[in-house]
């Protein structure tokens, strides 16, 4: 029952704005007066019961205790509103029909099967009467000390389940305009004037502005329902002897039609209220809700502000009454309390308490989505440094100025300095950051399973069957791993168990992941001293190699060097095993590689003995304009291994081969991958694959990738700059030159220009021996209006470069 210390935030007030009622009136409480004798009377009459009254302070209503002679209590209260009565049986009605375990007081009927009964008072006033169960157990004010994080997450989830059992529910009196309807807050903006202190007053008058201007606009377009609007410490029971078992929600007289956001801010704000830990305790609250009745982003954002706001409504409503009734005097001090709850939750802020409520419902971190919101300095350095604590300093960041992001959609990543960035780096979302599909393919199957191969489930076969249809036909066995490295790892070790030797062959700068064996195989450089049993191929860069675009049979001139390479391989008695090559060159800075290079190089690869590991970590799932790089370069691959878009971000690495290599090496090795394969990484493979041919993005990366090297030619013209453009589909290459006839690397110039696309929002990356090369590796989502975006930005940026030469 409502503790008369706390009746302020404990029930009804149904205001009522009618033209011939003063402002005022909406804060006069105007509670029935009914006699005891003749509520006795009535109860007897109607129920049948006899008993004990004692009276207990209600904010709008009438209330008493009434201990019959077995001992069962039960609570009477007389109410002004016929409406608002019934709205409250109704709702606790519908709560005993479809949530039957929910601890809320019951409806007793009278001896007709009524819910409620008139009365008129001797005094006149007619009122009407309900009579409810009584709940054991405490109020948690009183036993506070003794409630912890389980008692709050237990309340939040307790809200949260009778919120759950009103999805269905609605009465018309729940619309009814109310004093305590934070929706209505601003309308108490008038009011503040009774708050005697100024600097409360305009605390208070702050909060309702920034309700009026930005935070209701956005309530508006949350999820509404019946809501409880007062789950605070003295609505709610438990048991005195175990605070952690929850008794009872009472008073049922705040509902509303309301935001189930404004229902988690009430619930949140009081039942934190004189917490040690006070933000501790909300995210407790928060997480319980949250873990039955699960939150949008967009309601956990806006807690904050409804708390804030709570507090001022109250502070409003107290200060008003006790300046305009002498006997509320009494309750001035509780109209203080509020504002000091106010100023702590002003000193938390609202970015910490958002950023604490969402790390509870394990949300992703809060981004601001305009510059006004963003980020402070401090804020950002407290994260830099502790990062550099916790990883190493030697973890490195992009740019100079590392750039904080914390959401993405489609092309773009949004920062926390409010602004969004066209993503044309990054190749691992293929079919677009935050992809629905993908996501919902994830988190539904995480939600179903989440186990290994070592079990028989679908989702793999149908992965596996899936990527095989789109190889070549001898390419008809897969593995899982979890990443391209591991990957090509395998891939290797096949290679050697296949053909009894321990040579390979790569690219003089290829990349091809971080284990101890691939490492070697990724120098990232010419120059890189390679191990004996490794030797590094001449790249085939027509623009820039020792073999130029116009000279006669270039491809052959280049794949000659694999015959210098494989003799050094025997020389230093390690014959070739494998070719490492990734389809797409990218480590090289994707060079237009000259027709039947590759071939040239497959013909001595497999004429030495060795096999064609073919890297699609890069060229893979469409990236340049057909499934697979390798193809493109008309090659017959031996194993073919993928990994970055292969998940889209989920970790996901793949190795596909000849089923008879793959059973020989399976059969002769005890190799399992814990993660590789598991149902939520085929979840992820299928989804990118659905994705891919649902929206036909292969077609689109064609289509746009064209689109944008034809723009990077055409502002070649007033760009000087600009010295090769090359590329397939959605992967370009772009190389900056100081001097067109001499082809001069334009290092600094490029490395700067990283940094003014960066301040226009366009992210890219550089690449080559002499890091001149921009690699352009957009999702395959990136459309003709992304392109016009990215070719003014680098348009203004080499106007700047070269303004600032
Ligand atoms: N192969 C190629 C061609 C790559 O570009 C990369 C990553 N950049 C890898 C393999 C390694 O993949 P991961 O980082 O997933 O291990």
């Amino acid at each position: 029952m409502p503790n008369p210390e706390h009746f302020e935030k404990s029930s009804t007030v149904v205001l009522e704005f009618g033209a011939t009622m003063a402002e005022t009136d909406i804060f006069d409480r105007n509670v029935p007066q009914s006699s005891e004798a003749e509520l006795r009377d009535l109860l007897r009459q109607r129920y049948k019961i006899d008993g004990e009254f004692q009276s207990i302070e209600a904010e709008r209503d009438q209330l008493f205790v009434i201990t019959p002679a077995d001992g069962r209590k039960i609570a009477l209260r007389v109410l002004q509103d016929r409406d608002a009565a019934e709205f409250q049986v109704r709702a606790l009605q519908h709560l005993e029909r479809h949530a039957p375990a929910i601890p809320v007081p019951r409806v007793i009927l009278d001896r007709d099967g009524q819910s409620l009964n008139h009365h008129t008072s001797t005094g006149g006033g007619n009122y009407v009467v309900q009579v409810l169960s009584f709940l054991p157990g405490v109020t948690m004010s009183q036993v506070e000390s003794r409630c912890d994080h389980r008692t709050r997450f237990k309340l939040g989830a307790l809200v949260a389940t009778v919120d759950t059992a009103w999805q269905g529910f609605f009465h018309p009196a729940a619309q009814q305009p109310h004093v305590w309807n934070l929706s209505e807050c601003t309308r108490l903006t008038e009011h503040a004037q009774y708050i005697p202190d100024i600097t409360h007053r305009k605390l208070a008058i702050d909060v309702f502005e920034r309700m009026g201007a930005e935070v209701l606009p956005k309530v508006a377009a949350l999820r509404h329902q019946v809501i409880h609007q007062d789950a605070h410490r003295n609505n709610v029971l438990v048991d005195p002897n175990d605070p952690q078992i929850i008794t009872g929600l009472i008073d049922f007289g705040d509902m509303l039609f309301g935001s189930i956001a404004a229902e988690v801010a009430v619930a949140c704000d009081g039942l934190s209220y004189g917490a040690r830990d006070p933000l501790a305790a909300m995210c407790e609250v928060v997480a319980g809700f949250d873990s039955v009745l699960a939150l949008t982003e967009q309601e956990i954002d806006i807690i904050f502000d409804l708390a804030c706001a709570r507090n001022a409504q109250v502070a409003v409503v107290v200060s008003a009454r006790a300046a305009l009734y002498a006997k509320e005097r009494k309750y001035l001090d509780s109209a203080i309390s509020h504002f000091e709850r106010l100023g702590e939750l002003n000193s938390l802020g609202r970015h910490a308490v958002t950023a604490a409520l969402r790390r509870a419902c394990r949300f992703p971190a809060w981004c601001p989505r305009s510059p006004a919101e963003a980020l402070s300095i401090d804020e950002e350095r407290e994260l830099r440094d502790a990062r550099r604590e916790l990883l190493s300093p030697n973890t490195k960041f992009f740019y100079d100025q590392p750039q904080h992001f914390e959401a993405s959609s489609g092309a773009f990543l949004f920062g926390t300095d409010g602004l969004r960035y066209l993503d044309c780096y990054n190749n691992v979302p293929q079919v677009g950051h935050s992809n629905p599909h993908v996501v919902k393919a994830i988190s539904r199957q995480a939600a179903a399973l989440n186990t290994n191969t070592r079990y028989l489930y679908s989702s793999v076969v149908e992965y596996a069957e899936r990527l095989t249809d789109r190889l070549a036909p001898h390419l008809n066995a897969c593995m899982f791993v979890n990443s391209g490295s591991e990957a090509n790892d395998i891939a290797w070790q096949m290679a050697r168990f296949a053909t009894g030797r321990s040579g390979g062959l790569l690219m003089e700068d290829g990349y091809h992941g971080i284990t101890e064996p691939i490492l070697e195989f990724s120098p990232g450089h010419p120059d890189k001293i390679l191990p004996p049993h490794l030797q590094g191929l001449l790249v085939p860069d027509p623009y820039r190699g020792p073999y130029r675009d116009g000279e006669p049979e270039l491809a052959e001139k280049y794949a000659a060097d694999a015959d210098r390479a494989i003799a050094d391989l025997n020389a230093a008695e390690h014959p070739l095993a494998a070719f490492f090559v990734d389809s797409a060159f990218c480590s090289s800075g994707v060079p237009e590689v000259p027709e039947g290079y590759l071939r040239g190089v497959e013909k001595r690869v497999k004429a030495a003995g060795g096999l064609m590991i073919c890297d699609e970590v890069q060229s893979g799932f469409g990236r340049m304009g057909q499934w697979w790089g390798h193809e493109m370069h008309g090659v017959r691959a031996d194993i073919v291994t993928m990994g970055k878009p292969a998940g889209n971000g989920h970790p996901l690495g793949v190795i596909v081969t000849s089923k008879e290599l793959m059973n020989d090496f399976m059969g002769s090795v005890s190799l399992f991958s814990t993660f590789g394969g598991n149902t939520v990484a085929c979840a992820a493979g299928n989804a990118v694959l659905d994705v891919i041919e649902r929206e036909s993005l292969i077609e689109n990366g064609v289509e746009v990738g064209d689109y944008l090297r034809q723009r990077l030619r055409e502002l070649a013209a007033s760009q000087q700059l600009i010295g090769n453009v090359r590329g397939r589909g959605m992967l370009t290459g772009l190389e900056f030159v100081t001097d067109r006839e001499l082809r001069t690397p334009a290092t600094q110039e490029t490395e700067r220009l990283l940094e003014f696309m960066r301040r226009r929002q366009i992210l890219v990356g550089k690449e080559g021996r002499d890091h001149n090369i921009l690699k352009l590796r957009p999702p395959l989502v990136f459309d003709r209006t992304h392109v016009d975006l990215f070719i003014n930005a680098l348009d203004e940026s080499l106007s700047e470069l070269r303004s600032s030469l």
